[in-house]
């Protein structure tokens, strides 16, 4: 008999009639045959309620308690839906995370999921129930309960999914599906039938809130295809699968991070260990860190830059003036009134110029970059908050993600195309881990032969990132990395790429010309590098990856020149000497991840 995990959302059981129509869908579905686990978010605004009233009794709530009472709108809801069940005539037995057997590591507000015991659940499934489970919620080895962090219902549905070989993972939501943004946000947003696992997990980590990023990487680990649908329709939604929609649209989706704040250490010596004190520091707080950009200064001191969500801006001000001393930085700057925008694509790694066409919109919308960090399928730009919404609209309007790509697939199509392509064998010897949130990497590699070009004081104002990489595409010159940050000298920017090493000369010549054109102040160029990439899954929320990464590079004195991260990939530059070494020591750092 086939298992279907349902998972229903805050506003789909925000009230008595929604906790009956959730009731009856999962009914129904029972009645067609299936064996029914429900996952169930708490009611409504119920959350955000517990935590107004957390923040007028204490205002430091201990982390522990919060998460007891976190816990509680949950066991609300799962109640009242096993009652409307039982109302309805079809047997229904509700659990908490504890029940179920959820057990989770012991940080608070952002527990990892260790392990699910699934024998309690079968039970009551054998024995005719529709199981309601609470969503967002587990317990650690000394019983405390423990939440996975906001939005975390979705990381309870599809990890029960895969742990009980679901057929079927339903998120049950207030929107019939995935769109190219938020249409929240922008009305002209499209609903997409089919999106990528990749393609979500960037999205979802970059701001698109319709998923919790954590359950797309359950999903792509254990190969569960996720149906995100109307809990109000009984139209077809988005299927989120390993295959993506279109073959040849450079960007599937735009997403907007509105709470961002911008962070710069200024003065710090340019030396091998200095990062990684800075992002280590950060990393034991469990904040992940976005775009990271170093410039190399004046004097053999650099200016490292990078963002935060605005809610840990304070937690990571604290963590960096522990430290401030220590690195000998000079200083400590921070804007928190900055967001980001960012863009999203399978097919962009293989197209040229895609970044110009985004700070083109950009620039054409009025909207100054303060920072660019790009990786093989996102590109991000920082921008001033006040222009976000603008900022958004342009770069989807760009792209043409109102409409649908022409080569574009439905789920029957790709189906019928590919089959499911599930690795029976390797989904099960993953499943036997006690640790089903660990980090899981797939590769580390290295790409010699390349070059950086870097221009300094490259003026903030609109515009200059568009023309650059518009003068450079139309020299025929393919860009790889850009990372754009602040310049602690005067206030201006730094711009670097990384090119083919056979590209330097000609990308040399436009930069300079590009230089003298926008009066910055210098072009350097570098060949012999090397870019280093570690490849897996939610690389940016395992915040101890650059920690690790940063540690081994310094323990082996060898230089970053550029970083870029993202949920798949994180890759730094570094000179070509040291490839190998590099290779090594990560190879080696990191083999329990590697498998
Ligand atoms: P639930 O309570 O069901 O978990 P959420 O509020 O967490 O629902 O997620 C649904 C919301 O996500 C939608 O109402 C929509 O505003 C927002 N959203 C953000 N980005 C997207 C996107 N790309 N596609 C669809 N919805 C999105
Ligand atoms: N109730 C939790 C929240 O509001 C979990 C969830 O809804 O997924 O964040
Ligand atoms: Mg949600």
């Amino acid at each position: 008999m086939s298992l279907i995990v349902q998972k229903f959302g805050g506003t789909s059981v925000a009230d008595p009639e929604k906790i009956r129509a959730a009731a009856r869908r999962a009914i129904r579905a029972q009645k067609q045959g299936h064996r029914v686990v429900m996952v169930v978010s708490a009611m409504g605004k119920q959350t955000d309620e517990l935590l107004r009233l957390a923040s007028a009794v204490s205002e430091k709530p201990p982390a522990r308690e919060m998460d007891m009472l976190l816990s509680t709108g949950e066991q609300t809801s799962v109640a009242l839906v096993a009652m409307a069940i039982d109302d309805l005539g079809s047997k229904a037995v509700s659990l908490t995370g504890g029940q179920f057997g959820m057990k989770t590591d012991n940080s608070y507000s952002k527990a990892r999921i260790r392990s699910i015991d699934t024998g309690r659940i079968e039970r009551l499934l054998d024995e005719g129930n529709i199981v309601v489970a609470a969503g967002f919620q587990g317990i650690d080895d000394d019983l405390n309960i423990t939440t996975l962090g906001r939005g975390g219902s979705d990381t309870t549905a599809v990890a029960l999914a895969a742990v009980l070989g679901a057929d079927a993972c339903e998120i049950n939501t207030d929107v019939d599906g995935v769109y190219t943004t938020d249409p929240r946000l922008l009305p002209e947003a499209r609903r997409v039938d089919v999106i990528s696992y990749d393609e979500m997990l960037e999205l979802a980590s970059l701001g698109a809130g319709v998923m919790h990023s954590r359950s797309i990487e359950f999903a792509k680990k254990f190969d569960v295809p996720i149906h995100v649908r109307s809990s109000f329709s009984d139209r077809d939604g988005t299927m989120i699968v390993a295959q993506a929609e279109s073959e040849n649209a450079p960007v599937s989706g735009a997403a907007l991070t509105k709470d961002e704040a911008r962070i710069t250490v200024l003065g710090v010596p340019d030396v091998p260990g200095i990062s990684q004190t800075i992002f280590s520091a950060i990393a034991k707080r469990k904040v992940a860190v976005d775009m990271v950009v170093q410039n190399v200064g004046a004097e053999g001191r650099a200016d490292v830059s990078f963002t935060v969500p605005g809610d840990e801006l304070k937690l990571t001000l604290e963590a960096i003036e522990g430290i401030k001393e220590r690195i000998g930085a000079s200083g400590l700057t921070h804007d928190a009134n900055v967001s980001k925008v960012s863009v999203v694509g399978l097919g962009m790694a293989r197209q040229k110029s895609v970044a110009a066409r985004m700070f083109r919109a950009l620039a054409d919308a009025g909207v100054n970059i303060h920072m660019i960090t790009t990786s093989e399928i996102k590109i991000s730009a920082l921008v001033p908050r006040d222009e976000a919404s603008e900022a958004l609209r342009a770069v989807h309007q760009a792209f043409g993600l109102h409409e649908r790509p022409a080569d574009a697939k439905t789920w029957a199509e790709i189906q019928a195309a590919t089959g499911r392509e599930a690795d029976v064998e390797d989904v099960v010897s993953r499943l036997q881990n006690d640790a089903l949130e660990a980090l899981t990497l797939t590769d580390i590699s290295i790409l010699e032969g390349q070059a950086r070009v870097t221009l300094d004081g490259v003026p903030d104002r609109v515009g200059v990132a568009a023309d650059m990489f518009e003068e450079i595409g139309r020299a025929g010159i393919f860009v790889d990395m850009i990372v754009q940050g602040y310049d602690g000298v005067d206030g201006s920017t730094s711009v670097s790429f990384t090119i083919d090493e056979g590209d330097l000369d000609a990308g040399l010549k436009v930069a300079q010309s590009i230089c003298d054109h926008h009066s910055m102040r210098d072009v350097r160029g570098a060949s012999g590098i090397t870019k280093l990439s570690v490849s897996g899954i939610g690389l940016r929320s395992h915040t101890q990856v650059g920690t690790v990464l940063f540690e081994q590079l310094a323990g082996a004195k060898i230089n970053v020149e550029m970083i870029a991260t993202s949920e798949l990939q994180v890759n730094v530059v570094i000179n070509s000497s040291r490839g190998d070494d590099a290779k090594a020591c990560l190879q080696a750092a990191f083999a329990e991840a590697l498998g």
